[in-house]
């Protein structure tokens, strides 16, 4: 018997997406997520860009310094898997098998586990 994964890329892990906002992915998955932040740029302001936005940018729009991530399991590899997730919404950016691999701080500095 095989199992459906619970998660996917370019959606938003878990379903619904993270710390209890009204998420919305209109396109689709793989698409921009609502609501979008706020950045803002104002280039004429004295306020530099980095307080408005972040180090990486996700495919659902938000901006973060580092990824969340998340353990899960992938049933089509049989293997253990991180979900590298946007930190507001959690949507799923990409991932890395297994789960163990995004432990190593020499390959992944970036990340905060
Ligand atoms: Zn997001």
């Amino acid at each position: 018997m095989t199992q459906a994964n619970r998660w996917q890329v370019g959606a938003l892990y878990p379903s619904g997406g993270r710390g209890g906002v009204a998420w919305k992915q209109p396109g689709g998955v793989g698409t921009l997520v609502y609501p979008q932040q706020v950045t803002g740029v104002d280039y004429f302001s004295t306020k530099p860009f980095s307080e408005l936005s972040g180090m990486m940018s996700s495919p659902c729009g938000h901006y973060m310094n580092a990824p969340l991530v998340q353990r899960e399991y992938d049933y089509t590899t049989n293997q253990s898997v991180a979900l590298l997730c946007c930190q507001l919404c959690g949507y799923v950016v990409w991932t890395i098998s297994p789960f163990e691999a995004a432990l190593n701080t020499v390959q992944l500095p970036y990340l905060v586990v």
